[in-house]
């Protein structure tokens, strides 16, 4: 029974667990609990072990095909023709568990890099270490956003709710406390100062002392959890499956057939097995599912080399048909690296704020008029309150000046610092202190901080969007005094005429409009006056009636890559969109200068206008809109549904606990590395590991890359089957009485695993066709056989097939040996192959592709040809596979003759631009 910490007191968890709230725990002790409780992971499926892999691959139906094979040539006295199939069945059982092995390792690598982090005191220091590596006694700083890594106990908590719904089912989130709680039998959900390990972290920031971890923790307690964890395949490997399964199908029918044909002839039993055995072998694409998964998985292993973490292989498929990105503007499409440009007081005063970076040196230059920002109270009391109602920190080491946390924020204490306003100093021998923080959401656009002065007095500081504040605002400071503003929203254009502002809000606004028409971050800042009895007053209450001071215009440059970038989406057909909390006309400025914007027809829509629409209304305007400006993380979400209403495959940038339901609604949810919040990582498909929106285009190109490299390895691979098929099928169809095999059961595995297998797995790297970001993204749900594949690889094939029974016929009828005839038929397939592998890798033909561009696919087909030499020429391989060496004239013939399918039927598409041959 586990203990209930709920209503322990904050020091008796703390000595019961042998921590301490300032220091954590210590290194040594650590280690010792590390040992005593191990990881602090959930033991969900992980990967299988190497047995279970192992005995996965003897699940093939090959091998179990291959298995009859090996026993009936055993009992029928060919020996040599069992031990082969045996050799065989360990190769491609090794090769098979091989690749199996490395595509999971590279996939548990991948997660790993996933992997949540936690913020833990130890020694004394906040660390952010990997969240599996907790143990009980552990210190853990709790902010919005974050999935709870362990249960906890909560010691303090500032405004924090936890949504519990898995584990409660309970939807509204849990305002958590510190107190412990009397009653020892109350359930979950009413366990106020408790934090459970994978619920949600819906506002607020808090610290817990860590009471349970891994399987000790409530929801490892839950058995039902753990069923879900199961690995889901992709839409592409679930039609390879199938594929695969109809394959088989198709084969047994052939068999069928020609066991008919075949004792209609009077053929022994035994052959007629034989013949089975051949054919099953010929029509199992033994290799198609793990090599798409292998493709996958060495396609995400390359994403994250440019910086994109695709969760699920499923991602990669999608990415590749995306149509249209909706993208956050800040840090992804710019730079986050923010610079107050321009301020301006209550007054009408505008100055512009020269200097570089980080660095304090820099002035405020007066525009327009020649007043010294010192001397306008406005200007001064608004740059104490932004420095003040701020969480970020300014870090002056030597020369060298950094701030620690939002750029933004940022920004507003290195202009103040330039108008000689210290942050450290203010709250140190300036005698300001914080009383209480309501920090900055992008739902409400503001953020206040109450502040108490030198003389005790309490004031509220605020800053935000400045739209939002002027629509709380009851007043502007005017060189030193207030002048009392009337909204405008309850009384309605009456209350604007006796409004004694009406001048200094027409003045406000223009400069609003001035700055965003510079393509600047906006912010207001404002202060109230504090009573002793509003300090008990709610925080939505405190930040109405408040005093504009002054505006500040924030430069925040694009991206340079990113204009480069959304031309390219553009080019493929893939819209831009932009998705941004910021003023409508900045969002514009920047939309236009990084070609979001490209014409009048692009619109520009703001959440409240978006709020005025249906969701008709809606679906018919999106296709037009470039740039949703003021929208809430919650707006995103109706924007997702409407695009894909439209048909769309959309992407979705974000990172705050609030954009979660939109990632996840999206097709593909991209999550910011950098920024974003544990919620948001987990709920996208793919994690922006550099937060940049053009890796988010380098991902859609990788995408594209792969599906186009496994549309052409499939290709190759299944057109061998058809060839293989056919070739036996042909034989039985026309030989009459006279019929034999063409081709042996281990000829066929050798063209499958090695003369055609190994070239097919060089396209799984072939490099990007010309047109890859100049073509339209493919459909939804295009059928993976479209633009003819299906045809084309039926159509290869018989004509593959029905070479290689020409050249067996031939020879049959020219009294050469049955081995010799096979090993004519055996060299035909072979040869067809590697001269169709150069027409598969084009998706018009092998004339208009250079032969030469893929190294690798190259040497593949040395080796394989140099390896298929060997086993009809040297004694092993003649011992092997029943071959015959071939005549020098023999060769040659069948060498040539092998290009005609390739070349006659692929100069016949360029020749009638009939597609499907
Ligand atoms: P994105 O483009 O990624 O949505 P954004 O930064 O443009 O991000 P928000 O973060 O929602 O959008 O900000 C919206 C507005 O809120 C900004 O234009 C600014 O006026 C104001 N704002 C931004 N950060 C802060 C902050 N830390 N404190 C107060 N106000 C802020």
């Amino acid at each position: 029974m586990t203990k209930k910490w709920f209503t322990e007191t904050v020091a008796s968890t703390v000595s019961n667990l042998g921590t301490s709230t300032e220091n954590g725990l210590s290194s040594e002790e650590v280690k010792k609990r590390q040992e005593q409780f191990g990881s602090n992971e959930l033991q969900e499926q992980a990967g299988k072990t190497v047995l279970e892999l192992l005995a996965h691959q003897f699940k093939n139906p090959l091998i179990f095909i291959l298995g009859i094979g090996a026993i009936v040539s055993f009992f029928t006295g060919h020996l040599i023709d069992a031990v082969a199939i045996g050799v065989i069945i360990v190769i491609n059982v090794v090769i098979a568990f091989w690749q199996e092995f490395k595509a999971q390792k590279g996939m548990e690598a991948l997660r790993d890099m996933a992997a949540p982090m936690a913020q833990v005191r130890r020694n004394g220091e906040w660390v952010d270490i990997p969240a599996r590596e907790i143990v009980p006694g552990d210190v853990l700083k709790i902010s919005t956003g974050d999935i709870l890594a362990a249960d906890v106990r909560i010691i303090e908590a500032n405004r924090l709710s936890i949504d519990e719904a898995a584990l409660t089912g309970e939807s509204e989130p849990v305002n958590k406390k510190a107190d412990a709680l009397e009653d020892g039998h109350i359930g979950l959900g009413d366990q106020k100062n408790m934090g459970f390990m994978t619920t949600m972290v819906t506002s607020g920031t808090g610290l817990g002392i860590v009471v349970g971890t891994g399987m000790q923790t409530e929801v490892g307690h839950i058995a039902d959890m753990m069923a879900n964890t199961e690995e889901t395949k992709t839409p592409m490997q679930e039609r390879m499956d199938l594929i695969a399964k109809s394959l088989m199908v198709v084969a047994l029918g052939v068999v069928a057939v020609v066991c008919v044909i075949g004792l209609y002839h009077g053929m022994p039993w035994l052959e007629i097995l034989n013949t089975g055995i051949s054919l099953s072998v010929a029509a199992i694409p033994e290799g198609l599912p793990t090599v798409v998964t292998i493709v996958l998985t060495m396609g995400s292993t390359r994403m994250v080399k440019s910086n994109a973490l695709a969760k699920q292989l499923a991602a990669i498929e999608t990415l590749g048909s995306t149509t249209v990105i909706c993208s956050d503007k800040t840090g992804t499409l710019t730079q986050n690296q923010m610079q107050v440009m321009k301020a301006y007081d209550a007054s009408g005063r505008y100055w512009e704020v020269s200097g570089k970076g980080f660095s304090p040196e820099g002035e405020f230059k007066p525009l327009s008029h020649s007043t010294d920002a010192k001397d306008s109270p406005e200007m001064m009391k608004g740059l104490v309150v932004a420095t003040l109602c701020n969480d970020s920190e300014y870090i002056q080491d030597g020369d060298k000046s950094t701030v620690r946390g939002n750029p933004t924020e940022g920004a507003l204490i290195v202009a103040a610092a330039k108008a000689g306003l210290q942050q450290a100093e203010m709250l140190s021998s300036g005698g300001y202190s914080i009383v209480e923080k309501f920090p900055f959401d992008s739902g409400r656009k503001m953020a206040s901080v109450i502040v108490k002065d030198l003389q005790g007095k309490h004031f509220l500081a605020i800053k935000g969007a400045p739209d939002v504040v002027l629509r709380n605002a009851s007043g502007f400071m005017v060189n030193g005094e207030v002048v009392a503003h009337q909204p405008t929203s309850m009384e309605g254009n009456l209350a604007v005429a006796a409004n004694p502002a009406e001048e200094m809000v027409v003045s406000y606004e223009a400069a609003i409009q001035d700055f965003a028409e510079q393509a600047l971050r906006t912010l207001a800042v404002g202060f109230r006056e504090l009573s002793e009895d509003d300090l008990k007053r709610d925080h939505t209450e405190l930040e109405q009636d408040v005093t504009i001071l002054g505006l500040y215009g924030i430069m925040d440059p694009p991206r340079p890559e990113v204009r480069a970038a959304v031309d390219s989406c553009y080019d493929a057909g893939v819209r831009t969109v932009m998705i941004t909390g910021d003023h409508a006309l900045t969002a514009a400025a920047i939309a236009r200068d990084i070609g979001i914007i490209r014409s009048e027809e692009d619109l520009v829509v703001t959440g409240s206008q978006l709020d005025d629409m249906d969701d008709e209304e809606l679906r018919r305007i999106c296709p037009n809109v470039a740039v949703f400006a003021r929208v809430t993380p919650e707006h995103k979400l109706r924007i997702v549904q409407a695009q894909q209403y439209n048909n769309e495959v959309a992407a979705m940038t974000g990172d705050g606990v609030n954009d979660a339901p939109a990632l996840r609604r999206a097709d593909i949810g991209v999550a910011m590395g950098i920024t974003g919040t544990s919620v948001a990582k987990d709920s996208g498909d793919l994690i922006l590991l550099d937060d940049n929106f053009s890796t988010i285009v380098k991902a859609v190109r990788q995408g594209r890359q792969i599906f186009d490299n496994l549309r052409k390895f499939i290709r190759q691979a299944l057109t061998a089957n058809v060839g293989e098929v056919s070739v036996i099928l042909f034989a039985f169809l026309f030989m009459g009485p006279e019929v034999a095999l063409p081709l042996t059961p281990l000829m066929i595995l050798w063209i499958n695993l090695v003369s055609d297998g190994l070239p097919a797995l060089a396209l799984g790297v072939d490099p990007e066709e010309k047109d890859l970001m100049e073509r339209k993204p493919r459909k939804r749900n295009e059928s993976f056989f479209s633009d003819h594949l299906g045809t084309r690889i039926v159509i290869r094939g018989l004509a593959q097939g029905g070479m290689s029974f020409l050249a067996f016929n031939w020879a049959m009828n020219a009294g050469l040996s049955a081995n010799y005839a096979q090993t004519m038929a055996f060299a035909m397939l072979v040869f067809c192959q590697l001269w169709h592998i150069f027409d598969s890798r084009s998706f018009s033909t092998l004339f208009r592709k250079n032969p030469f561009t893929n190294k690798s696919l190259l040497g593949a087909v040395a080796l394989s040809a140099t390896l298929s030499l060997g086993v009809i020429y040297t004694g092993v391989g003649q011992f092997i596979f029943s071959t015959e060496g071939l005549s020098g004239s023999h060769l040659i013939t069948v060498f040539l003759a092998a290009s005609l399918p390739t070349l006659v039927l692929s100069g016949l598409k360029e020749v009638t631009k009939i597609k499907f041959v």
